[in-house]
């Protein structure tokens, strides 16, 4: 038995959440809750459906497919990690959002499963803002041609862009990472004339800071579920 009341947690990340948007003179409506399900059961997630949760997100597609399959199918999952070309099938029929999308090849391959998919799938760009080598996603500089390929690719909806921040970075880093992703999306939406609306960042431990930035989708695991192991 765990002993983490999650739909307590729930709501205390829920009430966060409108308290930082509210502070930023935001719409606390414009931030969506992505609660990230990794390490956890089934029976956790459904408790968190049961409290009126709907999206969840995961960061490897096995256990998208797993999880997804043993919640009700009006669930939304987001695939929040690296995706490998060979797991793309499973993941377009799967998640609703891809929210690591980090290569032309990736987006060769999405679109060619895409045009024979149920529904068109929803793609974020994942820009390594902070340089940090062992974060995936491609550079501010090569994010024009990433969002160039994405364009031309019929099947996806490409919606925004996704970085993560460094585990050590402190709040004014984390300040740095986030605006920096806010102002590259503008600069590609005035280059593009596309609309650019999502901005996924924002984890249990920074996610006051990226909806001051401009946060569209927060991915929270371990405030909701509790600590993993890892
Ligand atoms: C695990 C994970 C999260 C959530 O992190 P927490 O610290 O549990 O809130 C968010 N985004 C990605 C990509 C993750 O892998």
């Amino acid at each position: 038995m765990s002993s983490v009341d999650i739909v307590g947690n729930l709501a205390a990340v829920r009430q966060q959440i409108a308290a930082a948007a509210e502070a930023a003179e935001r719409d606390p409506r414009t931030v969506r809750l992505v609660a990230v399900t990794k390490t956890v059961g089934p029976d956790a997630v459904r408790q968190a459906w049961a409290a009126g949760h709907g999206d969840f997100g995961e960061n490897q597609v096995q256990e998208l497919v797993r999880k997804a399959g043993a919640l009700p199918a009006a669930c939304a999952w987001h695939l929040i990690g690296h995706l490998q070309g060979n797991k793309a099938r499973a993941a377009i029929a799967t998640a609703a959002c891809l929210h690591a999308v980090d290569s032309a090849e990736l987006l060769d391959r999405l679109e060619r499963l895409a045009a024979t998919a149920p529904r068109r799938p929803t793609i974020l760009l994942q820009i390594n803002i902070s340089g940090e080598p062992s974060k995936s996603g491609v550079s501010p500089a090569q994010a024009s041609d990433l969002l160039r390929a994405a364009l031309r690719c019929e099947h996806l909806s490409c919606r925004g862009l996704m970085t993560m921040a460094p585990f050590a970075a402190s709040a004014p880093e984390q300040q740095q990472i986030f605006g920096g992703l806010r102002r590259l999306r503008d600069r590609l939406q005035d280059d593009s004339g596309v609309a650019l609306p999502e901005l996924s960042m924002g984890m249990s431990r920074d996610f006051r800071i990226a909806i001051q930035e401009g946060a569209t989708l927060v991915r929270i695991g371990a405030a909701i579920f509790g600590r993993r192991a890892d």
